[in-house]
């Protein structure tokens, strides 16, 4: 039995499913999307095209090979396109369908064993005879060799301070990408998170209710910083740096460097050195111990995720634009609460001066992020795997304990042999692992790994005959 099943049908998935078409022959591919549209997942599902990219157009790709295709693609759809570009989100979406589309033809030609399935994995068994079966049905099952779960992030879980009347007043909105379904205009909305995702909240809010006062939320106010229009030069000390940084013990030294770098050479935009740490975040990850990592989390998360994880310029021009007219207020505040029904009642206390206010909000939408505490979400598929331990909770809450390869590490700390992960589950791993420039690279390596334990397997099959 040479099977493989792929578990999720975001761009992860997709990107998995396509490199083992490719690259890995013998047996079925089995690919389980779930009900939605595969290919697009959460974030290149919108339709709407003030949601952008936050990552060039050049660098943009689902398989690794690919250089200029998705420039390509775009540019049939918008006219001339610029690889520097930040594209909207949607036509990244419609690529990746197209480029999976194209596997799935050359699969086909070459007689290649496949299946999509459109429901969703809700168990994994351990056979003792090696490999798993996974349950897509009360009564199917697939029984195959490897597995690759790339079931993204968890659904989104109400923050503590949520009570239950305002959770069931259908006032409080815990997805952020379903505001179509609020119809009647609200007089305000108050975001909850200031991130990327609530970048994109806010924007979608200020088109579908123009007369809204909008309110944004969080810790430490900072929205996330903003792209350079074009590429920037890179540091001409960033190696030096890179070097420096892998050598230090600890987060504190680590920022002490950052900051250094940027004094010494202020000619150089400090973008370009956050950019240039790209390569080594990982290990510089990987060199920190838990508590080191905790210690990162709890002080120094927020800094890095805006300074990291930028939005397109013509994102922050239309939020700046939104705080000129006075139409958007953005809070650095505590939410100690969420009561009442429409209007809820939501209740702050201010960073700077510790004073607790109440403002009341026709409509509270949560949009704090990526959620990858296993332990706690309501994911069916990830709560057996833990109960059974067939998977093990990261300490921090990103994602589950894994060997570098991505493989999982079981309650006896032992790898589960062909049982894998990919994109956010891998977190607690290697930190970086969410955007498609990493995903591509790990889909890749993925396939030709299963390919080389294929060969590896075959090889040693044909010893034992001959022998
Ligand atoms: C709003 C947003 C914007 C982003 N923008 C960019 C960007 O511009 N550039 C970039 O490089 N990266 C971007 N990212 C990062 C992004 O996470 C990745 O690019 C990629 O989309 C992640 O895909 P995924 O498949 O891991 O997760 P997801 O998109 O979450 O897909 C996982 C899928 O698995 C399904 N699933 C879950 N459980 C099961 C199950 N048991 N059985 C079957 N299916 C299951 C889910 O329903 C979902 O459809 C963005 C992320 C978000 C959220």
């Amino acid at each position: 039995m040479a099977d493989i099943a792929v578990i999720g049908g975001g761009a992860a998935g997709a990107a998995a499913f396509g490199e083992l078409l490719a690259q890995c022959h013998g047996g079925t591919v089995h690919w389980i999307v779930g009900p939605e549209t595969p290919g697009r997942g959460v974030a290149y599902a919108t339709r709407d095209d003030r949601h952008l990219l936050n990552v060039r157009a050049s660098s943009m790709g689902i398989f690794l090979e690919q250089g200029e295709e998705f420039i390509q693609h775009a540019s049939r759809q918008l006219g001339q396109v610029k690889g520097t570009d930040f594209l909207p989100r949607r036509l990244f979406g419609d690529f990746i369908q197209a480029q999976v589309g194209a596997r799935i033809d050359a699969a086909r030609k070459a007689g290649r064993s496949f299946r999509i399935h459109p429901e969703s994995a809700s168990e994994i068994l351990r056979r003792t005879e090696g490999g798993y079966a996974v349950r897509i049905r009360a009564d199917r099952w697939l029984e195959v060799s490897q597995v690759v779960l790339a079931v993204g992030a968890l659904a989104q879980r109400p923050l503590r301070t949520v009570s239950r009347a305002a959770l069931s007043s259908g006032a409080y909105e815990l997805d952020p990408w379903r505001l179509e379904r609020h119809a009647k205009a609200p007089r305000r909305v108050l975001v909850i998170g200031t991130g990327l995702t609530a970048v994109d909240t806010l924007l979608s809010a200020s088109m579908q209710w123009p007369n809204a006062e909008l309110v944004a939320v969080s810790r430490h106010g900072l929205l996330p910083c903003t792209h350079a229009p074009l590429p920037l030069a890179s540091c001409p000390r960033q190696q030096e740096l890179n070097q420096a940084l892998l050598a230090c013990d600890g987060v504190a030294p680590m920022l002490r460097l950052v900051r250094k770098a940027m004094e010494d050479v202020p000619d150089v935009d400090w973008r370009s050195v956050i950019d240039g740490m790209r390569p080594i975040n990982a290990l510089l990850w990987q060199g920190l111990s838990n508590d080191q990592r905790r210690q990162f989390l709890r002080h120094a998360r927020w800094i890095w995720e805006a300074s990291r994880h930028r939005m397109a310029p013509a994102s922050g021009q239309l939020v700046q634009q939104l705080q000129e007219e006075g139409r958007l207020q953005v809070h650095a505040a505590r939410v100690l609460g969420v009561e009442g029904s429409a209007p809820l009642q939501v209740a702050l206390r201010e960073r700077a001066t510790q004073l607790v206010s109440t403002l009341e909000a026709d409509l509270v939408i949560q949009a704090t992020g990526l959620d990858t505490a296993v332990a706690y979400g309501a994911h069916d598929l990830l709560a057996q795997l833990l109960r059974d331990g067939l998977a093990v909770a990261d300490p921090l809450q990103l994602g589950v304990l894994a060997t570098g390869d991505g493989q999982l590490l079981g309650a006896s700390g032992e790898p589960q042999q062909g049982l894998y992960a990919i994109g956010s589950l891998l977190r607690g791993n290697l930190w970086e692992c969410t955007a498609m420039p990493e995903i591509r690279i790990a889909a890749h390596r993925l396939a030709a790994q299963f390919s080389a334990q294929r060969a590896a397997a075959q090889e040693s099959v044909g010893d034992s005959h001959n022998g």
